[in-house]
This record gives C-alpha cells, structure tokens and sequence, in this order.
C-alpha cells in the first residue's frame, strides 16, 4: 500500500511537472500567434491604403490628361487672336479665352486637392509600412527565440512523457484510472495529505474510524468529501 502510494506520488510529480511545461509551451504558441494576428491585421490596413492610393492616383492621372486638353484648348483659342478682323468676334474669343481658363484655374485646384490627398495616405502607408517591419523584426528576433524554447521544452517533455510511462505501468489499472480522473478534475492534485484527522485537500474532518486505518497503512483511503487520494506523510 505504501508502495502505490509512493508510486502514484511520483506520478503526480510528473503530471504536474507536464502540466507546467504544456502550460508554458501554450503560451510560446500563443505569442508566436499574436505576432501572425499583428502582422496580418496591419498589412490589411496596408492593403486598404494601396486601393485608396492608387484610385486616387488614377482620378489625379484624369484631371492632369484633362487639364492638358483645356491647356491647349486655350493656346489653339489664343493662335486664332491675330488674325481677327472684327472687334465683335475679338471680345468674343476673348470671352472665350476667359472662361477657358477660369476652368483650368478649378481644375489645377482640383489637382491640388487630389495631390494633397494622395500625400497624406501615402505618409499614412510609410508609417504602416514601417510598423508592419518593427512586427517582422520583432517577430524574427522573438520568433527564433521561441522555437528554440519550443524544442527544449518539447524534448524535456517527452522525457518526462517517457518517465510517466514507466511508472503508470507499475500502477494497477483501476487505481490508474481514478487517479487520472481526479488529476483531471482536481485540477493537479489527485492525492491530498491527511493530517490531524483531516483531509488537506478540502480541510475536511475525516471519519475517525478512516484516519486510523490510514495511519496503519492497511489500503488506499479516499476522502469522502473531496475523493482524493489520501496519504499521510511518514516523513518527518
Ligand atoms: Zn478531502
């Protein structure tokens, strides 16, 4: 009885000690995660930008072809001026010149505009360009770091795997299987000391008549309030 007692006191050592290391490696995983998530929710904004950028650049490209058109509108109108023999058709193509260039006037405003607009995004999309690289950086820097941590502590726990093994099957099965059901909903602790007549799971009193046979060793008790296992340490 000591023995199995021993034996599944081990057993939960190791558990513990692979819970530890699964815990650790959950939140190595996670950070490797959060530097994709960040990566990838800055490069959307990126490519958002880039669409918003290049119609602009197209609605720019319009205006400028426009612009030149009513440019040299305005030129061809002004070639025609030396030869006009009336004064009537003079004031007329003057006019004519007139509100030519009243339009281009709006149109070079409108280009401005566009130009204004299409350099605020793009220093918005330098910025984001430059932030999307800190995260690479860092993701590089920290990610090699990770993996590194993810190898050691994957093959420590594959020592420990190895180790549990051996000593699960020394364990009797049906005593195995309470075991694991109480590591698993006991969150880790399956075994609980007895002391003073209680149970140190819970602290709980124990049934006198059941403390006492414990503390002859003659079998496994289990606490009747917590149902964990229970030991009494011999040591002092
Ligand atoms: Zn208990």
């Amino acid at each position: 009885m000591q023995e199995k007692m021993n034996l599944l006191r081990d057993l939960q050592e190791i558990d513990q000690e692979i819970s530890t290391i699964e815990a650790t490696r959950n939140s190595y995983e996670a950070e490797l995660s959060t530097f994709a998530a960040q990566a990838a929710e800055v490069q959307s904004m990126l490519d958002q930008l880039n669409v918003e950028i290049d119609q602009l650049r197209r609605d720019e490209a319009q205006i400028e072809q426009e612009l030149h058109k009513q440019r040299d509108n305005v030129t061809r109108v002004e070639a025609r001026l030396p030869g006009i023999q009336t004064q009537k058709e003079y004031v007329a193509v003057l006019k004519e010149i007139d509100v030519a260039k009243k339009g281009n006037k709006e149109l070079e405003e409108k280009l401005q505009e566009k130009r204004k607009e299409i350099a605020i995004l793009v220093e918005d999309q330098q910025e984001k360009q430059a932030g999307l690289d800190a995260i690479s950086g860092n993701a590089k820097a920290r990610g090699s770091e990770l993996d590194q941590l993810l190898r050691d502590s994957g093959s420590q726990l594959d020592e420990h795997t190895r180790n549990r093994e051996k000593v699960a099957g020394e364990v009797p099965k049906s005593l195995l299987r309470k075991y694991q059901g109480l590591f698993k909903r006991r969150n880790g602790m399956a075994l609980a000391v007895a002391r003073n007549g209680a149970c140190l799971g819970c602290n709980m009193q124990l049934p006198p008549q059941l403390f006492n046979r414990l503390l002859q060793g003659a079998d496994l008790q289990s606490c009747p309030h917590c149902n964990r296992i229970l030991y009494v340490e011999t040591e002092v």
